[in-house]
C-alpha cells in the first residue's frame, strides 16, 4: 500500500457506568467512525474544538488506547488486533509529542537520561559512550547544545523543553509522530520556531505527522492536508489550500470565519453558530452538526452523511454536496 497509515471507520465508545453494580447505562461516543490516510513524509493536521475526539483518535492510532471498532493499518500491517508482543516491535515506529513538555518530563532526570530512556524501554543495546553520542547528536538536531545533556528540565524554557520532547521522540528513528497540541502552551513566536523545526525534521527523517490542534493557524502553518473533526466525526478533509480557500462543510466555514484573518481585504463574514456542541453521550440522530447548522434541512435530521469526494482529494460529509 502506498499509504503509511490507513484508518478505517475507527470508533471509541466509552461506557457510562452507574449505580452500585456499575451497570453500563450508555456510551460516550468519543470517536464515531473516522477514516483517513497518511502518506510517508506527509503532515495531516486534525483540527477541532476541545472534546471533538481528536486526542482520543490520536491515542488509538498510537495504540495506547484500544479502539471499540474499525481498523488501523500501518505500513501494510493491520495493527488493530495485534498482540502486545508484536506491537512492541512496532512501537518505536510511532511516537507521540504532547502539549506540556514540563509536566511530561521527569524533573529528577537529566536531559541525557530523558532522551536515552526510549533506548532502555525498547531494549536497544548500546554502550554508555554510544548512548552519549546518540544523545549529543539528537540535542544538536533539535537546536540544543551537547552540554545541555547534564542539565535538568526545569532549567529550560517551554520552547526548549519541547525541543527536548522532540529529541526524545526522534531517538528511536520513528516513521510517524502524533503531535497533540504540541505547541499550544508556547508563545506565538516560539510556536513558529518549533513548527519550523518539525518541518525540517520531517524532510531530514522522512517522517509523517498527525498534527492535532484546536488552533487553525498552527494547523495551517504545518500541514499538507487538514481534517476537521466535530463531535467524534471527521466532517471534511482536503489539502490545506483547498480547505482554507474553499471550505465546503458548514462547520468548517464557521470555524474559518471565526479565525483571525491575516489580510483584512479577504475577511469573511463571521458565522456565529447557535447553541452548544451536543454531548457525545447523547449525539443527535442524522448529521452530527444538524442542531447547529445554518443550512440544515429535513434529510439532515434523519440520515447521517458520510465522507464523499467532491473535488480531487477534497472529501466532505454533508448532504449539500450530493
Ligand atoms: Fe448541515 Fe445538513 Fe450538511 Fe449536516 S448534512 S452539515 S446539517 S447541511
Ligand atoms: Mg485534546
Amino acid at each position: 500500500s502506498e499509504h503509511l497509515l490507513e484508518v478505517k471507520d475507527l470508533k471509541k465508545y466509552f461506557p457510562i457506568k452507574r449505580g452500585f453494580f456499575r451497570h453500563t447505562v450508555g456510551h460516550v461516543k468519543a470517536v464515531d467512525g473516522v477514516s483517513f490516510t497518511v502518506n510517508t513524509g506527509e503532515t495531516l493536521g486534525i483540527v477541532g474544538e476541545s472534546g471533538c475526539g481528536k486526542s482520543t483518535m490520536g491515542r488509538m492510532v498510537m495504540r495506547v488506547l484500544e479502539p471499540t471498532d474499525g481498523s488501523i493499518v500501518f505500513n501494510g500491517q493491520n495493527i488493530t488486533d495485534m498482540s502486545p508482543s508484536s506491537l512492541r516491535k512496532l512501537r518505536k515506529d510511532f511516537q507521540m509529542i504532547f502539549q506540556d513538555p514540563y509536566s511530561s518530563l521527569n524533573q529528577k532526570m537529566t536531559i541525557r537520561d530523558l532522551i536515552a530512556e526510549p533506548f532502555h524501554i525498547h531494549g536497544v543495546q548500546l554502550s554508555k559512550s554510544e548512548v552519549d553520542n546518540e544523545v549529543v547528536k539528537l540535542l544538536e538536531t533539535v537546536g540544543l547544545r551537547a552540554m545541555d545533556r547534564f542539565r535538568h528540565p526545569h532549567e529550560f524554557s517551554g520552547g526548549q523543553r519541547q525541543r527536548i520532547g522532540i529529541a526524545r521522540a526522534l531517538a528511536l528513528n520513528p516513521r510517524l509522530i502524533v503531535a497533540d497540541e504540541a505547541v499550544s502552551a508556547l508563545d506565538v513566536s516560539i510556536q513558529s520556531q518549533i513548527l519550523n523545526l518539525m518541518t525540517d525534521l520531517r524532510r531530514q527523517y522522512n517522517l509523517s505527522y498527525i498534527f492535532i490542534s484546536h488552533n487553525l493557524a498552527v494547523v495551517k502553518h504545518i500541514s499538507d492536508r487538514v481534517g476537521v473533526m466535530y463531535l467524534g466525526n471527521l466532517v471534511e478533509i482536503a489539502t490545506k489550500q483547498s480547505l482554507f480557500q474553499k471550505p465546503l462543510h458548514p462547520y468548517t466555514e464557521a470555524l474559518l470565519s471565526a479565525a483571525p484573518q491575516p489580510k483584512r481585504n479577504v475577511s469573511r463574514d463571521r458565522i456565529v453558530l447557535q447553541g452548544d456542541v451536543p454531548s457525545p453521550a447523547n449525539p443527535p440522530q442524522g448529521c452530527p452538526f444538524h442542531t447547529r447548522c445554518p443550512k440544515a434541512f429535513d434529510r439532515c435530521r434523519q440520515e447521517r452523511p458520510v465522507l464523499k469526494e467532491v473535488t480531487a482529494g477534497h472529501q466532505v460529509a454533508c448532504f449539500l454536496y450530493e
